[in-house]
């Protein structure tokens, strides 16, 4: 992997430990020489990620739509493209990365993420997707991907789409050895 996408939170979250979490992805990823393409973002979760790449020697591709670009643009990043929609956006991030990674965050990571899943169950790419489940933030996500699967509205195989690690060293080793699973969606009895 050349370049990774990190979806995350535009806020920091109350427990300090998310900040140091965002760090560490971001100083793995500069380790690695592997590119951040992230949401161009100076604040939060999103500007703790690419100041650790930064500082590690790494490079930060942000992707920020105009709407707000002025407002919390990170200042110091490698390259900035500034879109027009967050679609047009989400379709770059996609485009520029060779796999994904979601740290906690809000709404726009969970939409971040949820589209990044849905087009791999479609089978229209096969690129790795990791969530750092830091001290089981995503819990009642996963909780909610399996009853979905026991309820028969998502494949059971399409859970083996989504690489789940506390560490993120642990994930980026897997993510690099990553073996896209072959499922068809609409094969008997998926859902
Ligand atoms: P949230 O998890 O709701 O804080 O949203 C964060 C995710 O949505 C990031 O991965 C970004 O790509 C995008 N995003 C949401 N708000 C912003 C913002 N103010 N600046 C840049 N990106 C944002």
């Amino acid at each position: 992997m050349k370049h990774v996408c990190v979806y995350c939170g535009s806020s920091g979250g109350e427990n300090p430990g998310y900040v140091a979490m965002a760090g560490r992805l971001g100083s793995a990823l500069a380790k690695r020489g592997i590119g951040l393409v992230f949401g161009g973002a100076g604040v939060g979760l999103m500007g703790a990620v690419a100041d650790a790449a930064l500082a590690g020697g790494g490079s930060a591709c942000g992707i920020i739509p105009e709407a707000f670009a002025n407002r919390v643009a990170h200042p110091g990043l490698t390259e900035t493209h500034v879109v027009g929609s967050m679609a047009e956006r989400k379709k770059l991030m996609f485009d520029l990365s060779d796999g994904f990674i979601a740290l906690p965050g809000g709404l726009g990571t969970l939409d971040e993420l949820s589209e990044l899943l849905t087009w791999s169950q479609l089978g229209f790419h096969t690129k790795p997707c990791g969530l750092i489940n830091q001290d089981g933030y995503y819990d009642s996500l996963l909780s909610f991907f399996d009853h979905a699967a026991a309820t028969g509205f998502m494949h059971a195989n399409h859970l083996e789409l989504l690489l789940v690690s506390g560490d993120p060293e642990d994930l980026l080793d897997r993510m690099a050895s990553y073996d896209p699973p072959i499922i068809d969606k609409w094969a008997k009895g998926s859902g």
